[in-house]
């Protein structure tokens, strides 16, 4: 029979991985809840409806991402491509809007994209939502929240911020008049895509990857002249924030996102280290979110980061702890018709050592080769159970990484010495 793999773009995260993801996935857990953020889990599946409604007909998303089948009742249901939508449609359905709440997510996503460095179709974003504050306090509070991030992680070198403003939707649908009418005038300078998102979805041209499309647009009206009046302040103030708070920015002024509910704060944390996919981070404001979904109006502002494109940069910057290579702190070597006293020592072992990671040998074999695999295990110490040492209640410390001579001593005293 054909050998069966996994789908492209869609990957196993293997053994030797998961310290890496477990370190990210708890630097980040950690950081929200000191900002008093909590977590939200909303289903990978959703109506497709969510999905065209919320991110919008016009985006690569809706247009040819989307993983939509219909299930066995005949209703239309996608794979989520992203986190705002469901969670916008949750915090409605259980009435969480009535008050201000800071929310993050953590999971999977899924678009049907080409497949490649930094680039899945099934991926991993954290997340970020706020609802219910609209000044620009809590978007600098994201944002120095995102920069502690990256210096806790020991990459804030190798990331910058690129922020702009896309103002409210008349101020937005005045630039896309005038940018339609300079592009119209030389539409046929423009590359494939473009023409096409010139009727859709002009906004988005602005962000084309096209060398030449990237050279019209240097002579394009730009989306910062355009600004309405608050937008304007909104913008000026939070530019303040982060000048005060030290957050370091670039303004693009040809900064857009994706997706089609973003007004005002716009941003993107980028870096040079991944070569053509080189967002890490990329959110803003969503005021008009809530109201279009059926909720309350509410202001919003959120971000998601990649995963897989975070891990690739710590991997690629060499950024990350030593000890995520040790998986445990101590191997229990158990040679001879001792599997008894074994169990029984390493159980007294964790009842007395919350914090002892501790892998004892089974199946049998020589000594020898148990302390080989001992050794491979990263532990620190190898605690070997013999016949002898089983009679007499005691255990062999023998220190794998110290030059320290080895010791017996009773079962008792291990706690002791281990912890020493
Ligand atoms: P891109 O322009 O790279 O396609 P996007 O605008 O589609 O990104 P968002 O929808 O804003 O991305 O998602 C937020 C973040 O999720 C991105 O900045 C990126 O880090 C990550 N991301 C998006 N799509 C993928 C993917 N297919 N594989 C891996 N990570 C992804
Ligand atoms: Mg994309």
């Amino acid at each position: 029979m054909k050998q069966l793999r996994a789908i492209r773009g869609m990957n196993d995260l293997l053994p030797d991985q998961s310290p890496v993801w477990q370190y990210v996935e708890s630097t980040l857990s950690e950081l929200f809840a000191r900002y008093g953020y909590s977590e939200i889990r909303t289903p990978y599946l959703e109506a497709t409806q969510l999905f065209s409604r919320a991110v919008g007909e016009a985006t690569d998303i809706v247009e040819k991402e989307m993983y939509t089948f219909d299930d066995k009742s005949g209703d239309s249901v996608t794979l989520r491509p992203e986190g705002t939508a469901g969670t916008v449609r949750a915090a409605i359905q259980n009435n969480l809007l009535i008050q201000p709440q800071r929310l993050w997510y953590f999971g999977p996503m899924f678009r049907y994209e080409r497949p490649q460095k930094g680039r899945l179709r099934q991926f991993h974003q954290f997340g970020v939502e706020v609802f219910g504050i609209d000044g620009p306090d809590i978007d600098a509070e994201i944002l120095i929240m995102t920069a502690r991030l990256w210096r806790q992680l020991g990459i804030s070198e190798h990331v910058t911020l690129q922020l702009n403003s896309l103002g409210n939707s008349a101020s937005r649908q005045a630039y896309r008049d005038a940018l339609v009418d300079y592009l119209s005038a030389r539409r046929e300078q423009l590359d494939e895509d473009s023409q096409r998102r010139l009727e859709r979805n002009p906004l988005r041209i602005l962000d084309s990857k096209n060398a030449q499309t990237q050279e019209l647009l240097a002579g394009a009206p730009c989306l910062l002249d355009f600004l309405d009046e608050e937008s304007e302040a909104h913008f000026a103030q939070l530019r303040e924030l982060l000048d005060v708070a030290g957050v370091a920015y670039e303004i693009n002024a040809r900064l857009v996102r994706g997706l089609d509910y973003y007004g005002k704060t716009v941003f993107e944390w980028v870096t040079d280290s991944l070569g053509a996919q080189g967002t890490v981070c990329a959110g803003g404001r969503y005021d008009g979110l809530v109201e279009q979904m059926g909720g309350k109006p509410t202001p919003a502002v959120g971000f998601g980061l990649g995963v897989e494109r975070l891990v690739l940069m710590l991997e690629t910057l060499d950024a990350l702890p030593e000890a995520l290579d040790q998986q445990v702190d101590a191997y229990l070597v158990a040679v001879g018709e001792v599997q008894s006293a074994a169990l029984a020592a390493a159980e007294q072992l964790r009842d007395q050592l919350p914090w002892l990671r501790l892998q004892t040998h089974m199946g049998g074999g020589s000594f020898k080769s148990q302390m080989k695999k001992a050794d491979k295990s990263g532990a620190d110490f190898a605690l070997i159970i013999g016949e002898d040492e089983a009679a007499a209640g005691q255990v062999t410390v023998k220190y794998l990484r110290a030059e320290a001579p080895q010791q017996t001593v009773a079962l008792a005293e291990l706690p002791a010495l281990l912890q020493g």
